[in-house]
């Protein structure tokens, strides 16, 4: 152990002092603490000075790496989820990206009348447009669909009591669940039905003098099958009317794209959700919308506007660089063709399956013509998910490239492709290691190859 070498004798060395230019040092000086404890630990007497630095220092990299926050790095997604949560929800088109860079750069209009010279609202950028895209009477955004739920929640109804379907009271993505949301907004739940039957009567027998709002919650992640009953917004809506409650509903996917005319059901657009007549209806941006994170909120003026002026507002506002991107995306959606071809969520949900083929026999081409990869590639057909919680039991049909080595069992190879330049996120299915290509760009499939022939080689 005499051989070991100090902490200030590391510090020394020359690949310990091109690592110090690019990490904090307390960062390095801990990591070779940790390296030099664990070979003192296991006590390996005889080994010359030299291999124990050489030891150290061939490790350091990857014991500098695991303690430094892993940055945020571009991620292909082969995953076949379009909206994938854990990847960053919607990618966004390239004129929102050049709206981003734009108002980033330098000084903006953001809350400034350029006609008449005064202070005016981060809204008006949107707020057109959503009206016009929705046929909503007043619009407020927000920081996401979570804030937009608790802002109406504790601006309409804190104090007082929201009725709720049983089969609704849902989790969505880990934290957000509403039973929660309703404590931290301060209004009381009243459950009603059952889990999976709830009747226009269970509302009506729930309320009191003391309701303030009938939310109906869209069940984004799951759906209900079998002896079910659940009351259409419309329903509820006529039930509010009469009683005098105002009636709302968090429609979440915030699809502004009648994709039923594509063959993709289920996919409940803003406008007809509005229609069917609820005050007040919720949604995020980021998910079939296709735009920034945002929570979206329409409805009737009486409703939304006192929002606007609630002091959660300012905590939950929208910032200028997706307020900037969502205005753009929007403008995007005034030709429902221009959307479809340069919103991405859109894109890719709509693309015939032949171009998605075309684009998984580049992707084998590629590999072929690059190397000797020594592994089976073919095309299958399969089913990408919309994903984001937005439609659970729609697929649209895709075309994968279904990877088998005969030596890399496909757990591991699904790990060399997370671990790969950039790394790869895929599945694995009967064996094999699916490659989704609908969620890939064109653009992508040179890197998806060198990936794909990086987490092949060595074996
Ligand atoms: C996704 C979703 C939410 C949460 O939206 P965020 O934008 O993630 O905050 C809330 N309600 C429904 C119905 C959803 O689908």
């Amino acid at each position: 152990m005499r051989n070991l070498p100090s902490i200030t004798f590391l510090l020394g060395q020359d690949a310990v002092r091109a690592l110090l230019r690019s990490h904090p040092r307390p960062v390095v000086v801990n990591a070779l603490r940790t390296l030099v404890e664990q070979h003192r630990a296991g006590g390996e007497p005889q080994v010359s000075r030299e291999a124990w630095v050489s030891r150290i220092l061939s490790r350091l990299p990857a014991e500098i790496a695991g303690r430094e926050a892993l940055p945020v790095r571009r991620v292909i997604n082969a995953a076949g989820v379009v909206v994938h949560t854990n990847l960053g929800r919607a990618p966004l088109p390239e004129e929102a990206l050049a709206a981003i860079a734009d108002t980033a750069r330098g000084y903006s209009n953001l809350e400034y009348d350029l006609g008449t010279g005064e202070r005016s609202s981060r809204l008006v950028h949107v707020e057109g447009m959503l009206r016009a895209l929705t046929g909503a009477e007043c619009v407020h955004a927000v920081n996401n669909n979570a804030a937009a739920v608790l802002l109406c929640l504790a601006g309409l109804a804190r104090g007082r009591e929201v009725i709720v379907s049983r089969g609704e009271l849902v989790e969505i993505g880990g934290s957000f669940r509403i039973p929660e949301i309703m404590v931290e907004s301060g209004a009381r739940l009243v459950e009603v039905g059952t889990t999976n039957r709830t009747r226009l009567a269970d509302y009506e027998r729930a309320i009191t003098g003391q309701t303030a709002l009938l939310l109906k919650v869209h069940r984004s992640n799951f759906a209900l099958r079998g002896f079910t009953e659940e009351v259409p917004a419309g329903e509820l809506a006529r039930l509010g009317g009469r009683a005098g409650i105002p009636v709302m509903e968090d429609q979440g996917s915030g699809a502004l794209f009648d994709f039923g005319a594509h063959g993709i059901r289920d996919a409940l657009s803003l406008r007809r959700a509005l229609a069917a007549g609820p005050g007040i209806v919720t949604a995020s941006g980021d998910k079939l919308l296709g735009g920034p994170q945002a929570g979206i909120i329409l409805g009737k003026e009486e409703l939304v506007a006192p929002l606007k002026k609630h002091p959660l507002s300012r905590a939950l506002r929208l910032d200028k660089l997706r307020l900037a991107a969502l205005a753009s995306v929007l403008r995007l959606y005034a030709d429902e063709r221009r959307a479809q071809a340069r919103v991405p969520v859109l894109r890719m949900l709509l693309e015939p399956e032949e171009r998605v083929r075309a684009r998984a026999l580049r992707l084998i081409r590629r590999v072929r013509r690059e190397g000797r990869p020594g592994f089976a590639l073919s095309l299958e057909r399969g089913a990408t998910s919309p994903g984001g919680g937005a439609l659970p039991d729609v697929f649209v049909p895709t075309v994968c490239v279904a990877v088998s080595h005969p030596r890399i069992p496909e757990e591991r190879l699904l790990e060399r492709l997370r671990a790969g330049d950039p790394p790869v996120v895929a599945r694995a299915g009967g064996g094999r290691v699916l490659l989704d290509l609908r969620t890939v760009r064109d653009d992508e499939v040179a890197d998806l190859a060198s990936a794909l022939l990086a987490a092949a080689i060595g074996d």
